[in-house]
């Protein structure tokens, strides 16, 4: 039977890539900055069942709000790097990329004790076309990364790449999980797939996907925040990012309480 880690991404609700063409990053200084309303309800939840997790934090989000890491650190969760301004990696090449991280763990490095051993891209964009990232990531000392999403998807995705935690140029990929229905590959990783699927769905696919192997699971702190101002987007970006918002909170208590779940780096054996 698999294990169940869970990952927060720790970014605001105008980071995100759905919002890429209508808020830049230069514009970012003039956002309401919400990130604790979500965070703080994690945490209650975690803290009140003694679960600990991975939070891949943003080196902007660390930046502004240097307590986030410092009162993390010290309920025992093991703190990631998200990158410093959320570029997915598609947007840049393997320079800008290197500056990202390194300005990420500069920012981070000053606030926690314990060595940073996990990364996570922004928007998994960690592709075939971006696959030189992981290189860079092991040359920077990180451990593991976790930002490959094994499915077909628009802006993301290794649709063949293998669905459990495996060795890739050098360094350990922790990959988002899913399982095969019907011959498909189906995610089950949280963020807005455990936002649109019912909550009896998710537990039933998370079962499934146990059996097989260990399962990774990723949220963040805005879909825990159905206040959060909302921006006039397209369609599909709308749906991706504000669908399920008002029933998440239910969904992630009971998800809490029916598994187990620990940070990314114990799955590493
Ligand atoms: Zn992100």
């Amino acid at each position: 039977m698999g294990e169940i880690a869970l990952s927060i991404d720790v970014e605001d609700w105008f980071c995100v890539r759905n919002m890429g063409q209508k808020i830049s990053f230069s514009e970012w200084n003039h956002c309401e900055l919400r990130v604790r309303k979500g965070l703080d309800f994690i945490l209650e939840e975690l803290g009140r069942r003694q679960v600990r997790a991975t939070f891949f934090m943003l080196g902007w989000v660390a930046e502004r709000c240097p307590l986030i890491v410092k009162e993390l650190e010290s309920g025992g969760h093991e703190i990631g790097s998200h990158g410093y301004n959320h570029q997915p990696l598609d947007w840049g090449n393997p320079n800008s990329f290197k500056r990202d991280v390194e300005k990420s763990l500069g920012v981070l490095s000053a606030q926690v004790q314990s060595p940073i051993e996990g990364y996570r891209a922004p928007s998994f964009s960690i592709t075939r076309e971006t696959y030189w990232a992981l290189g860079i990531l092991r040359d920077l000392g990180f451990r593991y990364d976790s930002s490959i999403y094994p499915v077909r998807h628009p802006d993301y995705g290794i649709p063949d790449f293998p669905a459990h935690v495996t060795q890739a140029e050098g360094i350990w990929e922790v990959p988002m999980s899913q399982v095969n229905v019907m011959g498909m590959r189906v995610p089950v990783s949280g963020g807005g797939y455990f936002r649109l699927y019912p909550y009896a769905v998710t537990r039933k696919l998370l079962q499934k996907a146990q059996k097989h192997g260990d399962v990774v699971l990723y949220f963040h702190p805005w879909e825990f925040d159905d206040s959060q101002p909302r921006v006039a987007l397209p369609p599909l970006k709308k749906f991706r990012h504000y669908v399920g918002l008002s029933k998440n909170r239910d969904k992630f208590q009971r998800l809490l309480d029916d598994f187990p779940l620990k940070p990314v780096r114990e799955l590493l054996h």
